[in-house]
């Protein structure tokens, strides 16, 4: 009882600071578009959150101008540092110049070189280092200590995770009527817990289900092991969720606000983008990709019928050479889909 009433305050507490989120300064309120032929196919209503039509083509910019424009005068001056493979980045980079405040940005080597210019571009100054986000990140954190900027995390913050809880406040919005489950891209897990902070607070029958990529399925590993855990290995096709450890203060929030948490292949991803693709004419990237795939599996496991479904659509960030790779693996996640 006494647990209920806390996690009760948490999502009051989040369901707040999403109300008060001054994101529409930089972002936009995207579309929640119908998806016509993934709908006949999969028997469903199928409904996707266009967030990949967002200024820096991903919802990232929702939490970072959020965390920015909270700061103090005295941090704004000092300037702000982060690590990110790349969405994220490119958030804060955005944010940083709309607010006059100076951002330097640690990103792995594995990089798209469209995300590393986008950073450029922006103002912003970009740093590549290390493999892979975890050691962008121990290097991020190193740098921050050193010269006193604020580290902005890319998915553990309050005012992050606020941030991109604006997409569920939405989602709720443009759709009030019947809506049986929402599909969240997980990475470090920012923004699944704003979503799931909001929806469970105001619409708790609506399901939250996570989809992760195999090869970042940190979510799935700590709500497995009752903690945080470090995964050993990430794979980074699925760069924008290439996350080896879920966030603190998301975890607090998915280990009672997640309904379910799943994993799908890079092949499943490539056969997601093909499916968006038909219904948009839009090409997103193989993280933006993931609800989609996840609601496909989740179908052809349960066999649910007349549901209505939202996947988040995350993002667009890929480079234009990846796209003959993903085409050629797309037949092949058709394949395992419908076993
Ligand atoms: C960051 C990101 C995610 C995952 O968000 P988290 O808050 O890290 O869980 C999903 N898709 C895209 C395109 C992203 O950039």
């Amino acid at each position: 009882m006494t647990v209920a009433l806390t996690e009760q305050a948490l999502l009051e507490h989040y369901v707040k600071k999403i109300l008060a989120a001054p994101v529409y300064e930089l972002a936009v309120r995207t579309p929640l578009q119908a998806a016509p032929a993934l709908s006949e196919a999969l028997g469903n209503r199928i409904l996707l959150k266009r967030e990949d039509l967002q200024p820096t083509f991903s919802f990232k910019i929702r939490g970072a101008y959020n965390k920015l424009v909270h700061l103090t005068a005295e941090q704004r001056t000092r300037g702000v540092i982060t690590a990110s493979a790349g969405n994220h980045a490119q958030g804060v980079a955005l944010a940083a110049r709309e607010l006059g405040i100076s951002a330097s940005i640690v990103m792995p080597v594995t990089t798209p070189e469209l995300k590393v210019l986008g950073v450029r571009n922006r103002g912003a100054e970009a740093l590549l280092h290390g493999e892979s986000f975890p050691f962008a990140l121990a290097y991020a954190l190193d740098l921050a200590e050193r010269t006193g900027r604020e580290f902005v995390s890319p998915f553990d913050d309050p005012d992050v995770i606020a941030g991109q809880g604006t997409v569920a406040m939405e989602i709720l919005r443009q759709h009030p009527g019947r809506l049986d489950a929402i599909f969240v891209p997980v990475g470090g897990g920012g923004l699944i817990a704003g979503i799931a902070a909001y929806v469970k607070y105001l619409r708790p029958d609506v399901r939250i289900i996570g989809v992760e990529s195999q090869h970042s399925a940190c979510l799935q590993a700590a709500l497995l092991a009752g903690e945080r855990v470090t995964l050993p290995e990430v794979g980074t096709f699925a760069d924008g969720v290439a996350v080896a450890q879920i966030g603190a203060h998301g975890l607090d929030i998915c280990r009672f606000c997640v309904d379910e948490v799943m994993t799908v292949t890079n092949d499943q991803l490539c056969a997601a983008i093909k499916d968006i693709y038909d219904d948009t004419r839009s090409i997103t990237e193989p993280s933006g990709a993931l609800a989609v795939a996840g609601i496909k599996q989740y179908v052809a496991r349960t066999g649910v019928r007349g549901e209505t479904l939202v996947a988040i659509d995350s993002g667009a960030n890929i480079n234009f050479d990846s796209l003959r790779h993903v085409a050629e693996r797309a037949a092949l996640g058709v394949e395992d889909c419908v076993s």
